[in-house]
């Protein structure tokens, strides 16, 4: 439906949803559908498109309507943390927000850094090399940083990688050509994998015990993480960081906690 003709309703129960554009492929509403029915709590969780001239007033007309939170995805999470009181150090010091609270003021949060960041806490920090220095990408060196990893950044736009660099002020290497020679974590922080597409890096270098991340996820494995598990290299499905985004997002929203099990079932992950 589209967003300007939601209405308030009564009989909705609790109202929530995921604001982006595009945002056909997004699995948000499977998840949280099926994390609210395993709570047994009466209500849904919407998907909408929205242009980023209309992302407030669709904000602020859910609100309107009943809406208690909002995940906030591609291209609008800037906007986001503009126009919300922030809750959370992350939205301070990023100024990126995936979650809304549609009190009075808007509160936002930022679970992609948690989120991100959750399937990796068993590992040693050491070197990362990462794709992309959009949004996510933001989110990921924001993580990796935090927990003492050593950085290097590919961008396909080089002013863009030398913009990101100097917002972080660290010493991320920005590499002209990605190798992922002599680094434990690769990172594909760009929407490559959506489009069936590999980044192109020396994968030749690659060593047998670097562990692949691939953000961008799809119902399947991405062809970055199916040729990386054909290498006999450890992967990490970018659901798995949806799954928990979205778990701390819905604990936030309704105090208690989500059952991660139904979650990754839900999205086509192993339990
Ligand atoms: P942005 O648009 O902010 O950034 C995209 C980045 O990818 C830019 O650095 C861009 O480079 C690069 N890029 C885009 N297209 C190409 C291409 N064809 N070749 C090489 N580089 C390219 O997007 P986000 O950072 O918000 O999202 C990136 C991906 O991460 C998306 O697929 C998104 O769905 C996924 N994601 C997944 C999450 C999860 O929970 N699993 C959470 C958040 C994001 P340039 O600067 O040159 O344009």
């Amino acid at each position: 439906m589209h967003w300007k003709d939601i209405r308030r309703d009564s009989d909705a129960g609790l109202r929530l949803g995921i604001l982006g554009n595009p945002i056909e492929h997004s699995l948000s509403p499977i998840m949280h559908n099926a994390a609210l029915r395993a709570l047994g709590i009466h209500g849904s969780y919407e998907a909408f498109a929205v242009e980023e001239s209309e992302f407030q007033s669709c904000v602020y007309h859910l609100r309107d309507c009943g809406f208690m939170g909002l995940n906030v995805t591609i291209p609008h999470k800037e906007l986001a943390a503009k126009i919300s009181y922030a809750d959370h150090d992350v939205v301070k010091i990023l100024g990126v927000a995936n979650t809304l609270m549609l009190t009075y003021p808007i509160r936002a949060r930022n679970t992609d850094v948690e989120g991100f960041y959750a399937p990796l806490k068993n590992m040693q920090p050491g070197r990362a090399l990462v794709l992309g220095a959009g949004g996510a990408a933001k989110a990921v060196v924001y993580a990796l940083l935090s927990h003492g990893w050593q950085v290097s950044l590919y961008n396909r736009t080089r002013e863009k990688a030398k913009n990101f660099v100097r917002f972080f002020n660290a010493d991320i290497e920005i590499l002209e050509n990605p190798d992922p020679r002599n680094c434990n974590l690769v990172v594909n922080a760009t929407p490559l994998g959506l489009h069936d597409e590999m980044p192109e890096i020396l994968w030749e270098n690659i060593g047998g015990d670097t562990c692949v991340y691939d953000l961008a996820y799809r119902k399947e494995p991405t062809e970055l993480l199916k040729f990386a598990a054909s290498k006999g290299l450890r992967i990490i499905d970018g659901r798995e960081m949806l799954v928990e985004q979205g778990a701390l997002s819905l604990e936030w929203w309704i105090g208690v906690r989500a059952q991660r099990d139904v979650m990754r079932k839900a999205v086509g992950l192993e339990v």
